[in-house]
């Protein structure tokens, strides 16, 4: 199988049918051995209908149906298991994306990339509350994971196998894939790509994903810079405030021994011991992570690098 399509699909009865027209179309000319995983998050509408009677005409269809609504990241995240293609593209199925676009994904692909991402470079939603929440999340996410991208919120991406599957996604994570594959050190292109309005069905996000994209943010800034050393980061800082707090600790010490500063009505005794609290905790939880590292790379007996080749050595362990 060289091409997996995986469209999650949640309450989009109303643009499947068309959809699977336009991937047969785009996809036929190819040349190539495809398949589409469909994913029906837990639609309450006729969605999964819809996809039965499509998967029964072609069986080009893989149709995966989710108990119950699961979330984007989490159907797509489906969608990569069931998959078998050496090339998996991931598509909204809305529409919003043209699938006439995957040829030039896949040209990046050929021309050795491992991540192809598109770019909506002219977004057809709507100004404040879509594109410009989105606008700045991607200048943060560049600037905090170091992998430059204009557009991370574009689900039409191409993959190739190896990075998918060595990826777990959780939360909203599937924004971050190609963050989160920097880890392995993939090579990422970016291709501009046509975006449509969406013509059927409503959109499931609103300007309330902020939060919840800054929080993975955080956690994807960790797994990417820390995971592996979290007393540097935790422990940088324990060090830091506890000295802090001890030297001021010191000095309203020494005030009152030699000079009968009375201690009490300071700020900053407050301030000292409120530092010295943090620092022991930041330290602690510091420790605390390199225990919780230590189990979850050994029980899994995980490594902590990537291989691209070994000479002279059968391949062993390794992600690739
Ligand atoms: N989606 C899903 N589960 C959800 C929410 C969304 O599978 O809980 C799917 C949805 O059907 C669509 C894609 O994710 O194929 C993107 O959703 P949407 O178009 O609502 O997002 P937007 O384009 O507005 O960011
Ligand atoms: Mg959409």
């Amino acid at each position: 199988m060289d091409l997996s399509v995986v469209v999650p699909l949640y309450n989009e009865e109303a643009n499947l049918e068309a959809l699977h027209a336009e991937v047969v179309a785009a996809l036929d000319q190819l040349n190539l051995e495809w398949e589409a995983v469909y994913v029906d998050d837990g639609s309450s509408d006729s969605t999964y209908q819809v996809l039965e009677r499509l998967a029964a005409q072609d069986k080009r269809i893989v149709g995966v149906r989710l108990r119950k609504n699961f979330g984007q990241t989490a159907a797509m995240s489906a969608g990569f298991d069931y998959s078998q293609g050496k090339v998996v593209v991931t598509m909204d199925g809305d529409l919003q994306n043209d699938p006439r676009d995957i040829a030039k994904l896949l040209a990046k692909l050929n021309e050795g990339f491992d991540i192809a991402a598109g770019w909506r470079f002219d977004r057809q939603d709507a100004f404040l509350s879509r594109k410009l929440p989105s606008r700045l999340a991607n200048g943060l996410i560049s600037l905090i994971t170091k992998v430059k991208l204009h557009d991370y919120g574009c689900t039409l991406k191409a993959f190739r196998r190896e990075v998918v599957r060595n990826i777990r996604l959780y939360g909203e994570m599937h924004r971050f894939i190609p963050a989160i594959a920097s880890w392995m050190g993939v090579s990422i292109a970016e291709v501009p790509v046509n975006h449509r309005p969406r013509r059927a069905g409503k959109s499931k996000y609103g300007i309330g994903r902020t939060p919840r994209v800054l929080l993975d943010l955080i956690t994807v800034k960790f797994l990417l810079s820390y995971v592996t050393r979290p007393i540097q980061i935790f422990g940088k800082w324990g060090l830091a405030a506890g000295a802090a707090g001890f030297l001021l600790a010191l000095y309203y010490t020494v005030m009152r021994l030699f000079w009968a500063e009375p201690m009490w009505g300071k700020p900053g005794v407050i301030l000292a011991v409120l530092l010295l609290f943090v620092g022991v905790q930041l330290i602690s939880i510091g420790l605390l992570g390199e225990m919780q590292m230590r189990i979850y790379y050994e029980t899994q007996n995980k490594p902590i690098y990537t291989v691209r080749q070994v000479l002279n050595r059968e391949e062993g362990r390794g992600c690739s």
